[in-house]
């Protein structure tokens, strides 16, 4: 019992965890994932913004740096020592020619001096020839023999370069702005640095034109605006060429942090972004304007931006900033760390609550189940209705319930009792007139027998041994009439039980005794079978009675036929069987023959009551009586007495 209760407490407290496992982890485990994924969207969405802010916010910032070339080369054109120039030019005189281009090597050195970003500056006339030269803040000298129609020599001559003519077919105020790439320096193989020309074409007053003012500019500013954009950690930024035009400079990089990529086409390198992404990422930076995509190779983010200091969607600079995720993902680490920290400080605490919840919850209900254990053992105990709530109220209904069933046993006891008193008389009735006849023939016989010893006496025909001999058959005859009074006596007597030694055969000898007049009314056959019994400690009386009731039912069922007992041992008790061949029950019957008052006799022959007390008093004794019948065949009672019962008990 102790086993059963704790296992169901045990259920309890599994179905509660079971319960929080079931719907606080994966409440948990989702929330935590919700809050993942939602900051991971919410990062990468930031860190696009970032990112694609950061590629047009370069791609402005070349454009200011292209923008103020152009304002640098136009300042320059509009200086009035190229004025002076345009002057001199168109007049005949060498002295004054040369005097201004003196004067324009002088203001050359002074402009690459204020903006360091200049590499060049050359003055070239309508023939190509290269009238001043300064480089990287020296003057180039003019050397070598006079080239007319100046009687002075030039630095060189360009007249055959593809954007010498290019600037002379440019209209007034024009700029032409050249690839950026890698200058060759003269006469050596190394390429110098990055840069990007300007030029511009000179006219004179009268509208015709004197020549090119051509400015080259570095380009490692832009360069390191590039480099700078993002830390090389969180990943990269570079430039790339957008040509459609020219295979050989298309997609090729400008700068990048890894610079011998840069220039492919001129260091021989070769490389590309074709070489390094895949086709829907570079036809997109070939083609659009700005947009952001998705490596799917490292799932990092991929801004670019679009400028072109030629004023054309099919030539012009990429700016590329490839961010890393880790660069946006980095934060969600710790968020995760924290979350699954906090996660399983919830579910800790959650777990901890539902045990004490289990707890909380069992141990009264504990209580309630010892208490009805204990009301099982003895039906005056009562559950202690300690708390307020549903578990002190279901000890309450329990309590309730159990002094309903108090109630209402008591109640059951009272009426048997007084049932048994009735059937009692009922079958006194029923014995009385077996025994009126039991008593009529030895009374008779008695009765007889005293007349014939008076008449006797009276003739004097009487003699001693003979008068003896009436006496004796007298005293005979009232003693059968008293061994069956004696009978009826303790039949009769209203007593509890009071159980003593018994033998069942003889207390079933008896009960047939009792019946035996009424079956030979009724021409049944009564018949027994005994094997060797136990003693039992029983109510001799109350045995009696049962056996006498189901024997009168079995006559009753079977008028002309037989009822036939066996007794038997069994489980150590006794079994007494009665097998009838009567009327047999109903099925419907079956279940209502042990209640009080069923019958199914005619007015005035039935109570109704033989088998109900019967039962009531086998039950009494630990016993049990089974019925099996089938209409029209007869019916069969088992009457089970146990064996070992103490007295008292
Ligand atoms: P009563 O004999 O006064 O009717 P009982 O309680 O002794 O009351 O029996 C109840 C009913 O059970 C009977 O009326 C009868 O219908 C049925 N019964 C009992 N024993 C038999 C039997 N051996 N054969 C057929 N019916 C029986």
């Amino acid at each position: 019992m102790q086993r059963e209760v704790n296992m169901k407490r045990l259920g309890i407290r599994r179905k509660a965890l079971v319960t929080l496992l079931g719907v606080a982890v994966p409440s948990l485990i989702a929330f935590s994932m919700l809050i993942i994924v939602s900051t991971a969207h919410i990062l990468q969405g930031n860190a696009s913004r970032q990112v694609s802010s950061l590629a047009e916010r370069s791609a402005t910032g070349l454009a200011e740096m292209v923008g103020h070339s152009q304002t640098t080369l136009a300042t320059m054109a509009a200086s009035p020592e190229v004025g002076d120039y345009l002057e001199a030019l168109g007049s005949v005189s060498q002295t004054r020619l040369a005097g201004s281009l003196r004067r324009l090597e002088g203001a050359f050195l002074g402009w690459q001096k204020l903006d360091a970003t200049i590499q060049a500056i050359r003055l070239i006339d309508p023939a190509g020839n290269v009238l001043v030269k300064i480089k990287e803040g020296r003057l180039v000298p003019a050397t070598g023999p006079e080239r007319p129609p100046y009687s002075m020599p030039a630095v060189h001559s360009v007249a055959g370069r593809d954007f010498f003519q290019a600037a002379l077919r440019l209209p007034r105020n024009g700029v032409l702005i050249s690839n950026l790439e890698r200058g060759k320096i003269e006469e050596e193989d190394a390429l110098c640095p990055a840069m990007v020309r300007f030029a511009t074409p000179l006219f004179g007053r009268d509208g015709v034109q004197r020549g090119v003012l051509v400015v080259n500019v570095w380009g490692e500013q832009a360069g390191r605006l590039i480099n700078r954009l993002i830390a090389a950690e969180q990943g990269s930024a570079f430039l790339v060429e957008r040509n459609p035009a020219d295979n050989r400079r298309n997609g090729i990089y400008l700068f990048h942090r890894d610079g011998s990529c840069e220039f492919g086409d001129q260091t021989g390198s070769r490389r590309t972004i074709f070489d390094d992404y895949p086709p829907e990422i570079t036809s997109a930076w070939l083609t659009s304007e700005r947009g952001i995509a998705s490596d799917p190779r490292s799932r990092d983010i991929l801004a670019h931006a679009y400028y072109s200091p030629y004023g054309r969607q099919d030539r012009g600079w990429v700016v590329v900033v490839n961010a890393r995720r880790d660069f946006f993902l980095g934060p969600l680490a710790t968020i995760g760390r924290q979350t699954a920290l906090w996660a399983t400080l919830v579910l800790g605490l959650a777990l901890a609550a539902s045990l004490f919840f289990a707890r909380s919850l069992t141990r009264p209900i504990q209580a309630v189940v010892e208490g009805i254990r204990r009301m099982g053992n003895n039906p005056a105990e009562r559950i202690a209705e300690g708390s307020r709530d549903e578990v002190g109220f279901l000890a309450g209904e329990i309590n309730r319930m159990a002094d309903a069933i108090q109630q209402s046993a008591e109640e059951r006891l009272r009426v048997e009792e007084r049932i048994r008193g009735t059937e009692k008389l009922a079958s006194i009735g029923e014995m009385a007139a077996g025994l009126a006849h039991e008593l009529n023939t030895p009374l008779g016989n008695i009765k007889a027998l005293a007349i014939l010893a008076r008449k006797g006496i009276e003739r004097g025909e009487c003699d001693r041994r003979s008068l003896t001999g009436d006496l004796d058959d007298i005293a005979d005859q009232a003693g059968k009439c008293s061994g069956i009074i004696a009978g009826l006596l303790s039949f009769a007597r209203r007593s509890g039980a009071t159980p003593a030694p018994h033998d069942p055969a003889v207390i079933m000898g008896e009960a047939l005794a009792l019946v035996r007049l009424r079956a030979e009314n009724r021409q049944v056959r009564l018949s027994c079978d005994d094997a060797p019994l136990p003693s039992l400690l029983i109510d001799g009386d109350q045995l009696r009675q049962v056996f006498v009731n189901i024997l009168l039912n079995g006559i009753d069922a079977a008028p002309g036929g037989e009822v036939a007992v066996t007794l038997r041992q069994r489980d150590g008790g006794v079994q007494a069987s009665f097998r009838d061949n009567g009327c047999g029950i109903a099925p419907e019957h079956l279940d209502r023959i042990f209640d009080p008052f069923f019958t199914t006799k005619e007015v005035g022959e039935g109570t109704g009551l033989g088998l109900s007390v019967s039962y009531g008093m086998i039950n009494g004794m630990g016993g049990d009586i089974e019925v099996e019948s089938r209409p029209g065949e007869g019916a069969c009672f088992k009457v089970f007495i146990p064996g070992t019962r103490e007295v008292g008990a």
